[in-house]
C-alpha cells in the first residue's frame, strides 16, 4: 500500500484543469497538493517510446526538482491497425496549433479501406518518489473507430471512438458517463486501490 498521509504531492501538470480533476479525486488520500505552475516547474521533452517511460520521465522530473513525491500521467489513442499509433504522438499528430480535424482526418486517412477498426485510449499514471522510487498505473478503454466524427463533446479524438458495447461516440455520450469508464478512470481506480485513506 502506498501512505501519502505525511506527503506533499505534486501533480506534475501546468493543465489548471487536470490539476483540479486529480486533486479532487485523491482529496481522501493526500493532505496537500501542488501543481507544476505553483512550483515553477520545467516541463520535460517527452522524449520516452511508450506511455510507461512518458509518465515515469515527468513524474520523476517533477519529484526530483521539488523534493515531493510526484504524480504525472500520459495518455493517447491507440490503434490496432496503425500499429498502435498514434500512440504517444496522439497530442502531436494535432500539430501546433493543435487541430484534432487533421489528427482525426489523419487516422481516418492512414487506416484506410482496413477492416480491423479497434482501437483503445489508453492512460498510464506514475508516481515517484524523490528517492527515485517509482509506481506505475495502467487504465485502458477498448472500442472501435468511426468515420466521419460524431458529437460536439470531450475533446481531442473523442468524435471519433465508440466504446465496446457503445454505439455514440466519446463526444456523444453525457461527459459523466465518459468519466465512469474512461481510461483514466480505469487508471485511477487501480491507484486509488493502492493508497492509504487519510488519517483524521
Ligand atoms: P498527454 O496530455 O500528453 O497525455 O496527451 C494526451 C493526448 O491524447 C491528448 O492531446 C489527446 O489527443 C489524446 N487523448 C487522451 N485522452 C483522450 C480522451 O479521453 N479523449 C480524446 N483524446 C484523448
Amino acid at each position: 500500500m502506498i501512505d501519502l498521509n505525511d506527503e506533499d504531492l505534486v501533480i506534475a501538470s501546468h493543465n489548471q484543469g487536470k490539476v483540479r480533476e486529480i486533486a479532487e479525486l485523491l482529496k481522501p488520500y493526500v493532505s496537500r497538493f501542488y501543481s507544476a505552475s505553483d512550483l515553477d516547474l520545467a516541463e520535460p521533452e517527452e522524449t520516452g517510446k511508450t506511455f510507461i517511460a512518458n509518465a515515469l520521465l515527468k513524474a520523476r522530473a517533477a519529484a526530483e526538482a521539488s523534493g515531493k513525491v510526484a504524480l504525472a500521467d500520459d495518455s493517447g489513442l491507440s490503434v490496432c491497425a496503425l500499429n498502435g499509433d498514434p500512440g504517444i504522438y496522439s497530442a502531436r499528430w494535432a500539430g501546433e496549433p493543435r487541430d484534432f480535424n487533421v489528427a482525426m482526418e489523419r487516422v481516418h486517412n492512414e487506416l484506410g479501406d482496413s477492416a480491423d477498426r479497434s482501437a483503445a485510449f489508453m492512460c498510464v499514471l506514475a508516481l515517484a518518489w524523490p528517492n527515485g522510487d517509482a509506481q506505475t498505473f495502467e487504465g485502458r478503454i477498448d472500442g472501435e473507430i468511426v468515420w466521419p466524427p460524431r458529437g460536439e463533446r470531450g475533446f481531442g479524438y473523442d468524435p471519433i471512438f465508440v466504446a465496446k458495447g457503445m454505439q455514440r461516440t466519446f463526444a456523444e455520450i453525457d461527459p459523466q458517463d465518459k468519466h465512469r469508464i474512461s481510461h483514466r478512470a480505469n487508471a485511477f481506480q487501480k491507484l486509488e486501490m493502492n493508497l492509504v485513506h487519510l488519517r483524521k
